[in-house]
């Protein structure tokens, strides 16, 4: 086993001024973006904080296999950046620098269904491949006070010890052994804590899980993002429909991603994965692909369900044990929540640290409540869209499909070029807002005006490429209302 090992320096800015109530030594398991971002939120004087990763990490921006959702595209909600700034301030500063590309979330093109979204500044966030905002967030992580990542290390199970010492034993491949008052659980969707869990006769966890099925292909396109017209182009994914997404990285490159669902998932052979775009109801990531100089293979991922684990309702919890990021709750990435739910959850334990102990079985439940909590709203989001989708299995609630209907009232707003309705509706998407602003009397006020006096103009489809001769005219907007 190859056992790397890096600790801080003790110079990084820490969040953590007091360890709080949470005493002692913690081990989080999985050095991923969860993980990396819970060591930042406990990192605190007097505090040791091991992160153990069972890849070995290379120093620079690297897919690995740990990560194997690495090679799609990763984009960030606006609350990820927000959040992830509170937790390692100059964080947007450090992935700018690195070549994350700023964007402006209201000057992408963006089909949805009832026709293209009308350009309005909105909420600036940064692109970047996944890799590289890993980098970055590993490379701030491992500067601070306390914090030692131990790679090349897969754990295999935890033990309990009795009172007087540290309460776990991290056991790792080769029977090393890592003493921990608290373990944090990040090792993503592939997490063996249920097993683990089992073996110590805690009782099992409900699953919670919708499964739409949905599938990426995704390829590199080299060109420069002054050669585009809109910051980034989005084909939302419909019922019956497939979608795709292109939005610039660091290095004058592109991840263009095809989307589907089912029977309808993109395919990996490059001839029929052009052929897949070329097909969307918008030939829009086509003229993209064609516009540029494709690089590398097509590279496929299908594990997309939503799963929740209820390890908040496990009757006698541990103590010193907690669950954060795609082992706690995973998503369909179509809406891009994963990275903000993590890095809430963190600012979450970050707090909880300081006010309880999660040493205890009681702090540790309160934590594990508030995560699902935190997570809440984008599980809504998530699983009340993929409901509507036919591979998936369920029905969607019925509070949800009346927020469904709202929703669509307001998009409908938006693709006839009322920019309130549509930022309100973005506010609540990149979970900037409470879901309960989209009810404002304002809104109801714009959309009942738009019934009774007419709609406007359907938003014209933006051009994709720069002197590209298409006409805006060859495409009608979908749904777009007489
Ligand atoms: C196709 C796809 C696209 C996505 N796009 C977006 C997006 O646009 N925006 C967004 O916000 N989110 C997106 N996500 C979600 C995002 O990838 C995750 O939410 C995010 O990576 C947080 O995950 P994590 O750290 O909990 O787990 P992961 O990133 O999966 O990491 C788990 C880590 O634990 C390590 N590990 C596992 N088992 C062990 C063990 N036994 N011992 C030691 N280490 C272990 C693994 O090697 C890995 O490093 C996407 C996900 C997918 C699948």
């Amino acid at each position: 086993m190859t056992l790397r090992t890096g600790t801080g320096t003790g110079t990084g800015t820490g969040t953590g001024t007091a360890a709080g109530r949470t005493p002692g030594d913690v081990v989080v398991v999985g050095g991923s973006l969860a993980g990396l971002l819970a060591a930042a939120a406990l990192a605190a004087p007097g505090r040791t904080v091991t992160v153990v990763e069972r890849d070995v990490v290379a120093d620079a921006p690297t897919p690995r296999p740990g990560v194997p959702q690495g090679r799609q595209p990763h984009a960030l909600l606006y609350r990820s950046l927000v959040a992830v700034e509170e937790l390692l301030p100059g964080f947007g500063d450090d992935l700018r620098a690195a070549g994350g590309v700023p964007v402006d979330t209201g000057a992408l093109a963006w089909l949805g269904e009832l026709g293209w979204s009308p350009r309005a500044e909105q909420f600036p966030v940064l692109s970047a491949s996944r890799p590289l905002i890993d980098h970055v967030v590993r490379t701030r992580v491992r500067g601070l006070p306390g914090v030692r990542t131990v790679d090349g290390a897969r754990v295999t199970g935890l033990r309990r010890d009795g009172a007087g010492g540290p309460r776990w034993s991290v056991v790792l491949e080769g029977r090393d052994v890592l003493p921990a008052d608290l373990v944090v659980d990040a090792s993503g969707r592939a997490s063996r804590l249920p097993v683990w869990l089992d073996a110590l006769g805690v009782p099992a966890a409900a699953v919670e899980q919708v499964d739409a099925r949905i599938g990426y292909a995704t390829r590199t396109l080299r060109l420069p993002v002054d050669a585009v017209g809109p910051a980034g182009v989005v084909i939302a994914q419909l019922p019956h429909e497939p979608g795709g997404i292109a939005l610039p990285v660091e290095g004058g490159r592109w991840l263009v991603t095809a989307a589907g669902a089912g029977d309808r998932r993109p395919p990996r052979d490059p001839d029929a994965w052009r052929a897949f775009l070329g097909a969307l109801r918008d030939p829009a990531l086509a003229e993209l692909v064609d516009a540029g100089e494709l690089e590398g293979d097509v590279v496929v991922h299908r594990q997309t369900a939503n799963v929740r684990h209820r390890y908040d309702r496990v009757p006698g919890w541990p103590g010193g044990l907690v669950v954060v990021g795609d082992a706690l709750c995973a998503f369909d990435p179509v809406y891009g929540q994963g990275v903000a739910v993590a890095a809430l959850e963190a600012l979450e334990l970050r707090d909880a640290a300081r006010r309880d102990d999660l040493t205890t079985p009681r702090g540790a439940r309160g934590f594990l409540r508030r995560a699902v909590r935190v997570g809440a709203l984008p599980w809504a989001i998530a699983t009340g869209e993929d409901l509507r989708l036919p591979t998936s299995e369920g029905r969607v609630p019925r509070v949800t499909a009346l927020a469904s209907a709202w929703t669509r009232e307001l998009a409908r707003l938006g693709t006839h070029g009322d920019t309130v309705a549509h930022t309100a509706l973005a506010a609540v998407y990149h979970l900037m807002a409470s879901p309960l602003t989209v009810y404002r009397p304002s809104l109801v006020a714009r959309v009942l005006r738009a019934r009774l006096r007419g709609y406007g103009p359907p938003v014209a489809r933006p051009q994709v490429v720069r002197g590209a001769t298409r006409e805006a005219a060859d495409v009608p907007p979908p749904g777009a209302r007489p």
